[in-house]
């Protein structure tokens, strides 16, 4: 057994939530390091490059340790293989998240057995946040302050604003 498990928590942050940030501070809570991978997808639209959402995640976790970013464009088996890691956390805000998380885990499973994928209950304050619902209300100018981060709140304004051009 490793003496200190890094984990890996996959997904698309396109932009990164304060559900998001909740789940990264539960999982370092029990998981001595943390890789937020950004997953890149050359056929998924995004609001922000993967780039971008990599500055905006380590924007918002300056405070935290024991944390790092990453780009990954393959299998976030491939990746875990890779750094050697065994580890993978997803969050989980409704029994709807349910089904999908179960199908990935058991997908990743069987390419990698070694594989363990851990979810973790997002607070009660932010299991109605998602990316996209943020892009929804941030398009239609509504308010986003309770839903990102502060320098996510920024980037989007001048995002929309680059996209009116
Ligand atoms: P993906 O496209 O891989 O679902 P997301 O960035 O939307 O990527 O989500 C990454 C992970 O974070 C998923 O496991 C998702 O269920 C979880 N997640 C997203 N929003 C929240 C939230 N508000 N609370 C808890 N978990 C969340």
């Amino acid at each position: 057994m490793p003496h200190k498990l890094v984990a890996v928590y996959p997904g698309s942050f396109d932009p990164p939530t304060l559900g998001h940030i909740d789940i990264i501070e539960r999982a370092l809570k029990v998981f001595g390091e943390l890789v937020v991978l950004i997953a890149e997808s050359p056929t998924k639209k995004s609001l922000f490059t993967a780039q971008e959402r990599k500055v905006l995640l380590q924007n918002c976790l300056k405070k935290l340790q024991n944390v790092k970013v990453d780009i990954h464009g393959g299998l976030t088996v491939d990746y875990l293989k890779k750094i050697k890691g065994h580890v993978i956390i997803r969050g989980l805000r409704a029994v709807s998240d349910f089904e999908n998380e179960l199908q990935m885990a058991t997908m990743n499973r069987k390419l990698y057995p070694e594989i363990e994928t851990f979810a973790v209950m997002t607070s009660e304050k932010y299991h109605y946040i998602s990316s996209h619902t943020v892009k929804e209300v941030a398009i239609h100018g509504g308010d986003i302050s309770e839903l990102v981060p502060e320098p996510v709140i920024k980037a989007i304004k001048s995002k929309m604003k680059s996209q009116e051009k």
